[in-house]
């Protein structure tokens, strides 16, 4: 008897990928392909959607070829993908009308202003969970719309299909113009700022403020069911595609955090938090998002979500922009170097902060210089700002969410740093958690596509299969934390002035 896998793609940013999964939830083999970032100007990040197509593509064959594996012993497929990125297409022809407009992208920033200062924030942060910003879908649709000659009326007339990437690769691999299916799922339609996240429907009056037509949007589905099957004459296989969940969703799925209360961080270039809120979704008071985590069946679970701008990327700094490292893991050999930070502290502001500040003006500050300092307190202090960063979200969330958490499940390059990760848990006083498969988020889109279909039976199943590479437990003196943050905090006031 053959084995049988589950096959997960992750369209992330900067690349495309396919991970073949085995029923103990391992990897067996995987594939990755770059595409081309295309900066049209300062602040405007688009994709090609055919190029984000392509490269899946060969991810697929790619990864199936590699592993020996056949098409035949695919059992589902799962999708995860950068989220809030805009893809709108001619449904006849197939044929993108413009490029993916990137979630990274500000060119609608001047219009997100209006709406606060036209007083439509609230009401969009009631309906939707979200704080108006370019990010989200919303004004990238409306931008295209009014930007590409001809559009309007061929969106009028329903000709149109707009997407997320999820709905863009779903369209493709169920046959596109030959009866592709134009759905997504929820996680996916929540960070659109279209969709209420009450009533479970696109807003008819968030359609209209925007003047976007319903005809083209999605069908919005649940994260774990069968869309529809892979067409045999594009991927070469035949296969249901059962599990779809926006990246950050996908990644606390991957890391269990299936009971309310359980938070996951992903260290990579920034940070992204999210916190299971259960079956209510708790309104923010810091500025945090309030999201779908999943639909599972008739299960509806929340999220609140915040994220740091720079993370990873301040120890890219330190390589980069002051040459004191080689590369991101020496900086841990670096700060082991000095017994502490020497009373140095980095805020890396480097372009602005984010949760729970939103400061755009904020920059980058190093207070605390003496004759003494050297690299290695720099590095220490780089990494440990990534930690008191980490906490400042948290402590957010705990605010909005009435009570403390008791572990924080991790994953991202970053999360390999054992100096960060010790340092994170003695700064929160909260046992932090690395798994053994640190590919979360792929791992999410196959725990969902394969319960769908049976592969597994239930997250029970999943929960005996999950395990942990390493705890960090709080160890440092109370005192010596509360210096810590006195210190941070004081830096931090310097940033902000
Ligand atoms: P992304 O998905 O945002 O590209 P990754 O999860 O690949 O991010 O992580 C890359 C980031 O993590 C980089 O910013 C890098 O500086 C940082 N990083 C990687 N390894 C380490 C390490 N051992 N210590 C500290 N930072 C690290």
């Amino acid at each position: 008897m053959s084995d049988k896998y589950i096959l997960a793609l992750d369209q992330g940013t900067t690349g495309s990928r396919a991970i073949l999964f085995n029923r103990e939830g391992q990897i067996v083999s995987e594939s990755r392909k770059e595409f081309t970032q295309i900066y049209v100007k300062p602040g405007w990040v688009e994709h090609d959607p055919m190029e984000l197509w392509s490269s899946q593509l060969s991810v697929i064959s790619a990864v199936t070829a590699r592993s020996g594996i056949e098409g035949r012993d695919i059992v589902a497929v799962g999708i995860t993908n950068q989220r809030e990125t805009t893809i709108i297409w001619d449904r006849k022809t197939g044929e993108p009308v413009y490029n993916a407009i990137v979630w990274q992208d500000r060119r609608t920033a001047a219009a997100c202003e209006k709406l606060e200062k036209d007083g439509y924030g609230n009401m969009i942060q009631k309906r939707t969970g979200l704080i108006p910003d370019a990010y989200f879908s919303a004004t990238k649709i409306a931008w295209i719309l009014n930007s590409v000659r001809g559009l309007r009326s061929r969106a009028s007339a329903g000709e149109l299909c707009f997407g997320t990437v999820d709905s863009w690769l779903l369209w493709k691999l169920t046959g596109g113009v030959n009866g592709g299916i134009h759905a997504t799922d929820i996680t996916n339609a929540s960070r659109t700022m279209l969709y209420n996240i009450h009533t479970l429907e696109w807003d008819e009056e968030l359609l209209k403020l925007f003047n976007i037509p319903l005809s083209l949007m999605p069908e919005v589905k649940t994260c774990s069911e069968v869309y529809g099957m892979t067409d045999s004459t594009v991927t070469g296989f035949r296969a249901p595609l059962s599990g779809v969940a926006g990246d950050q969703q996908a990644s606390l799925f991957g890391h269990l955090c299936i009971n309310e209360g359980m938070v996951k961080n992903t260290y990579g270039t920034g940070c992204f938090m999210i916190v299971n809120t259960g079956d209510k979704p708790v309104a923010s008071s810091n500025r945090l998002l309030t999201t779908i985590a999943w639909q599972l069946g008739d299960e509806l679970v929340y999220a609140l979500e915040g994220s740091v701008f720079i993370a990873g990327a301040a120890i890219q700094w330190l390589r980069d922009g002051l040459g004191i490292i080689k590369d991101a893991p020496s900086s841990e050999e670096l700060a082991l170097g000095v017994e502490d930070n020497g009373g140095v502290y980095f805020v890396p502001a480097l372009s602005g902060l984010g949760a729970p500040w939103w400061d755009p003006y904020a920059r980058g500050t190093i207070t605390g210089i003496t004759r003494g300092t050297t690299s290695g307190h720099f590095a220490r202090a780089a990494l440990e700002s990534i930690a008191l960063q980490v906490r400042d979200v948290l402590k957010a969330m705990e605010k909005d969410y009435g009570r403390g958490f008791s572990e924080l499940r991790v994953d991202g390059g970053a999360s390999s740093n054992n100096l960060l990760m010790q340092f994170q848990s003695d700064i929160l006083g909260m046992e932090v958690v690395r798994p053994a498969v640190m590919e979360t988020t792929a791992l999410g889109a196959a725990y969902l596509a394969g319960l769908a279909v049976g592969f597994w039976d239930s997250i029970e199943e999943l929960k005996k299969q999950w395990t942990a590479e390493r705890f960090f437990s709080p160890s440092m003196s109370d005192d010596k934390v509360q210096e810590h943050i006195a210190g941070w905090q004081k830096a931090l006031a310097m940033a902000r002035s």
